[in-house]
């Protein structure tokens, strides 16, 4: 079974990300009465870059990648949005995380619009020095569409601050001048933003928090699980202990790990950075991605990739509520089963939206060359979160809707505005 599927529930089976982006902007637009233009311009990217380039292996063989730049929209601002690197990633999944963006900037207010890239490759087994090559020659071949003012780039699956030190060297080498600006998720040596590597796993942690008040969940020995390790998971799972929840499972690609007792989570952080797995781990039972999903908790974090939840499993999740740590893990159709069972779901371009504000400070500092405390960085942050998650709330509230659909309303009215001010050219 590939990577990716392994994290999904067992039967799981997306034929197109895209699409069901699209009936979700359709069901929305059509509620909303949303101007016609709008509409048809927010089912279609803007952008699509496909690049097939040659990288020089180890061994002295070539191969030949293909990556991808979607730009979804720039019409509140630049195109935004991360690269991600894994083996099963295609131009329609890069499209549906790209509208994600569009829709994630306008819920949390930040001037941007929304883009996505990937390169279809296993960064698991290349070397550091095959990895940096091919990440500058699919930095220079989508120089034609990137660009401080135009379209921002940041990490996300398979990528890290390193890789994108590499991406804003090469494209300031190509421009004869360093282009600080290019994008986001930086090492801090480079212009990067205290706090920015914690932000999306921060976000959700607040936007945990915010839901456990309202669903009056006592937060302080709340039992969690987390699907995924990585970045959004791993700090979630640590922050989360920290504010007193019970991490009683977590997993990887690898498989997963249980402890109804409550895991060490830095423990299991180390046994990760020692293995590459926390499958293993001493304290703990060994379970499937599958079954962890379904485990008796309070709030579940799926935080690996898009469709973990799906129809035939969604009925099986236990947890009160839901935080997306990902973008897409639950489709539409499990939505609604979710919600005919009461689950309290916190959608991706809400919970998930500290990466991107925080690279929008990063992006803000680096324009300015004034840089902020790591203190200041959160606690902008937490404004963020906390207003947009309210603003959510009311809508959902007053609409008598989810939040995925109240975040989705906010966010394509924000748009529609926008995109009516400028007008249309010619
Ligand atoms: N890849 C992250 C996301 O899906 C961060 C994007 C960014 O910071 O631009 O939100």
């Amino acid at each position: 079974m590939s990577e990716k599927t392994q994290p999904r529930g067992a039967t799981c089976e997306i034929t197109s990300p895209f699409e069901m982006v699209q009936q979700r902007i359709d069901a929305i637009c059509e509620r909303l009465k949303t101007c016609e233009t709008c509409h048809l311009r927010l089912r279609e990217c803007e952008r699509e870059l496909i690049v097939h380039f040659p990288v020089k292996m180890d061994d002295g063989r070539i191969e030949v990648f293909t990556g991808y730049r979607v730009q979804h929209s720039d019409i509140r601002g630049p195109a935004k949005g991360g690269i991600r690197f894994h083996p099963d990633v295609t131009l329609d999944e890069t499209k549906a995380l790209a509208a994600w963006m569009t829709l994630k900037t306008a819920v949390v207010n930040i001037p941007y619009g929304g883009a996505k890239g990937a390169v279809t490759c296993d960064p698991k087994v290349l070397s550091q020095d095959e990895l940096e090559r091919l990440t500058r020659r699919y930095a220079s071949d989508i120089s034609l569409v990137i660009g401080p003012e135009r379209d921002i780039p940041a990490p996300d699956v398979g990528t890290n601050p390193q890789i994108m030190a590499w991406i804003m060297d090469t494209y300031s080498v190509n421009k004869g001048y360093s282009v600080l600006g290019v994008v986001t998720g930086k090492p801090i040596a480079l212009g990067g933003s205290k706090g920015r590597f914690e932000a999306t796993g921060r976000g959700c942690t607040i936007t945990a928090k915010l839901s456990a008040q309202h669903l009056g969940i006592s937060f302080d020995g709340a039992t969690v699980a987390v699907q995924g390790f990585g970045n959004v998971g791993s700090v979630s799972a640590i922050l989360l202990a920290k504010e007193g929840c019970k991490i009683i499972a977590v997993s990887d690609s690898k498989g997963g790990i249980y402890n109804p007792q409550g895991l060490d989570v830095e423990e299991v952080r180390s046994h990760k950075k020692a293995t590459g797995s926390v499958v293993n781990y001493k304290d703990a039972e060994a379970i499937t991605n599958t079954e962890l999903l379904e485990l008796p908790c309070d709030i579940l974090l799926p935080s690996a990739l898009e469709d973990a939840i799906c129809a035939p499993n969604a009925a099986s999740v236990k947890a009160r509520m839901i935080v997306e740590g990902a973008n897409g893990p639950i489709t539409p159709e499990a939505d609604d089963i979710l919600g005919d069972n009461g689950k309290f779901v916190v959608p991706d371009v809400l919970a998930n939206a500290g990466g991107v504000v925080v690279s929008y400070f990063e992006w803000v500092q680096g324009l300015q060359s004034f840089f902020w405390s790591e203190d200041e960085v959160n606690r902008q942050l937490q404004m963020v979160m906390d207003n947009t998650f309210h603003e959510v709330l009311e809508i959902s509230q007053r609409e008598k809707v989810d939040m995925r659909n109240a975040a989705y309303m906010l966010a394509i009215k924000r748009i529609e505005e926008a995109m009516m001010t400028r007008g249309m050219f010619p």
